[in-house]
């Protein structure tokens, strides 16, 4: 299979290093706090970097110009833990229950696909994909056990 032991650190710095010209583009700005400690995962990198990106995108379409997304890694315990937060506008109640299944979309020309496209590929990895909201931004919570022994 495509499963290796890497750490999340070096996966997530080539994701924001692949939409750094795209921030620009938009106006916005990423930032981002790593935990120094590397923390390893055994993971499918292309499925992680697909991943991230599908959620930094929404997190560009949900911004006005002069947005941030702040990406934050760090371990608790024996899992790791990624934040993607946003500065947009948030996710109304009323959606929350069904932005993972597959086609729904707020956007005229949206598929529908990427968070149900996260979310099983947070399932493959045996972690968790929660969100929390507000009319101040949101923030999406990926989880995943971490390995141990390697860092
Ligand atoms: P698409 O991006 O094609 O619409 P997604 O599955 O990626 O499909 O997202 C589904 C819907 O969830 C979006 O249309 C939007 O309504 C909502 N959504 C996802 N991420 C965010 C976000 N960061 N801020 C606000 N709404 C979001
Ligand atoms: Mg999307």
């Amino acid at each position: 299979s495509n499963f290796k032991v890497q750490p999340l650190q070096e996966c997530i710095q080539r994701v924001i290093d692949l939409m750094k010209s795209e921030a620009v583009l938009l106006g916005h700005q990423i930032e981002h706090e790593f935990e120094l400690d590397p923390i390893y995962i055994l993971m499918d990198r292309d499925k992680i970097v697909q991943l991230l990106i599908n959620l930094i995108k929404n997190a560009f379409e949900a911004m006005e110009e002069n947005g941030v997304v702040f990406i934050r890694l760090y371990r608790v315990g024996s899992l790791g833990t990624i934040e993607i937060q946003d500065t947009g506008p948030g996710i109304p109640q009323e959606h929350l229950d069904q932005i993972f299944h597959p086609f729904f979309t707020t956007k005229k020309t949206g598929t529908g696909l990427g968070l149900s496209i996260c979310h099983k590929i947070v399932q493959d990895h045996g972690g968790t994909i929660d969100l929390e909201s507000s009319p101040k931004g949101t923030t999406f919570r990926v989880t995943c056990p971490a390995v141990h022994g390697s860092g």
